[in-house]
């Protein structure tokens, strides 16, 4: 089925557990969703003439779609073949090599892999960073498979061991991200196109000093990881005589419109520069884990200031995409530094809704449910054993829930799952692609 034969003018969803608010307090109400939008929230709405569909979520939550804020989408072939190593090794021996062997198929496998992925979990929205090259590919099949994202061609134009097909300049490394942003403006419904520099290890200081001047200039987000890993901060300090933070705020890349991934070693100060400047972190708990990186110190920039969001990282790192995994785990390492109260289920559920949508720059249309905002809705079915009973459905979602309680979908007003059919994509499809595109990407690897 195309997308166009599953666009619908006007939804109604009935009876819901619907979650309203921030912080967020559950009603039963009725939702009627026109023209991608949420028309109207209240009881008795079902006699709406230009109704064209109807969605009966009675017993069912209604929670704002989740929104992750750190995904490589290209990464999702990599799944299970770059494990238990740290990130230096991880990046020179497998991500970056496998990354310079993808081409146009083999990175759109990879991002309708992650889409179908998310959206079975119940993911409406991510902020990703692909790779240098192919990155047009990726924009097509987000925006063909109805999902929402930000999305940046990786910048490096600077490091060691780095293979020769990820090389490039600082000017054509500019251009390329500027050309992408040329072609998919920012009012495209779906998609819209960010900075994603790489780190700082990879980045000269000439770009990142552009990278900050142009993103503003052309109402760009910037996405790039700092502060993941010891090894990688000693590197930055070596160059540049400074913590990773200081050096990106002195460069002038520090605002609302920077998203910083992991953030786990932080020092004072550097939380401070981020609560001060309003800088987006990231928070990526499986990621952090696995990688053997640390726990980020949550708890402490929660009670800075500081802006955070949840999201999985990559396939390779992680090894799923999944927001009910990374919300669970993000509240009990904070629980286990700081005792059972710390990051309350609440909390966690706005780092993964509100907050996403906060480092998404789009507070305004996502994150909460309201008159106004654009539709993304998820419909989850928590009538099942391990969430029985269920007295508080926002912890029952965090503490308990599994992706797969995710029934329905909808993106800016689009049923992209129902009844955990995917509309949009097909599942059978694209697992068989790729599966044969991860074939011929390790033959081009020579692995
Ligand atoms: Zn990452």
């Amino acid at each position: 089925m195309s997308l166009k034969e599953i666009m619908i003018s006007s939804l109604l969803i009935l009876n819901g557990q619907v979650i309203l608010g921030d912080p967020p307090q559950v009603q039963q109400q009725d939702i009627l969703v026109t023209n991608g939008q949420i028309a109207a929230i209240g009881k008795n709405l079902t006699y709406n003439p230009s109704v064209t569909n109807i969605l009966d979520a009675t017993n069912k939550i209604v929670s704002p779609g989740f929104i992750q804020t750190h995904i490589h989408l290209c990464q999702t072939l990599f799944r299970g073949v770059a494990d238990d190593l740290a990130l230096l090794d991880w990046l020179k021996l497998r991500i970056w090599p496998l990354e310079a062997a993808h081409d146009p198929d083999s990175i759109s496998a990879a991002a309708q892999l992650a889409v179908a992925e998310m959206i079975k979990g119940g993911t409406t929205a991510a902020l990703t960073m692909e790779t240098v090259h192919h990155t047009a590919a990726v924009l097509h099949t987000v925006a063909a498979s109805g999902f929402r994202a930000t999305i940046g061609k990786c910048m490096m134009d600077k490091g060691e061991d780095v293979p020769s097909g990820l090389q490039e300049t600082t000017d054509s490394s500019l251009a390329a991200a500027l050309n992408l942003h040329a072609e998919w403006p920012s009012n495209h419904p779906l998609v819209r196109v960010c900075f994603a520099p790489r780190f700082a290890v990879s980045c000269t200081t000439d770009l990142l000093r552009e990278v900050a001047q142009l993103a503003p200039q052309q109402s760009m987000l910037v996405h790039t990881h700092a502060s993941e890993n010891r090894d990688e901060i000693a590197l930055v300090a070596q160059t540049t005589g400074q913590r990773n933070v200081c050096y990106l705020d002195s460069l002038g890349l520090t605002g609302p419109h920077l998203a910083l991934a992991h953030c786990v070693h932080v020092d004072a100060q550097e939380q401070q520069i981020l609560a001060r400047t309003q800088t987006q972190v990231l928070h990526c708990p499986s990621s952090n884990l696995k990688l053997g990186s640390g726990i980020a110190p949550i708890q402490e920039m929660l009670q800075a200031g500081v802006a955070i969001s949840l999201g999985a990282d990559g396939a390779a790192c992680n090894n799923n995409l999944d927001i009910f995994t990374e919300m669970r785990l993000a509240a009990l390492l904070q629980k286990a530094r700081h005792g059972a109260d710390a990051l309350p289920a609440a909390t966690v559920f706005r780092c993964a809704t509100l907050g996403g949508a906060q480092a998404l720059g789009l507070a305004h249309e996502l994150g909460t449910i309201a008159v106004g905002k654009r539709a993304d809705l998820v419909i989850i079915n928590l009538q099942q054993l391990h969430c029985t009973p269920a007295p508080d459905p926002i912890t029952t979602l965090v503490y308990a829930a599994r992706s797969s309680d995710v029934e329905t979908v909808i993106i800016e007003g689009q049923i992209v799952m129902q009844e955990r059919q995917l509309l949009t994509l097909d599942e059978h499809q694209v697992r068989a692609n790729a599966q044969q595109q991860w074939q011929k990407l390790c033959r081009r690897a020579g692995f």
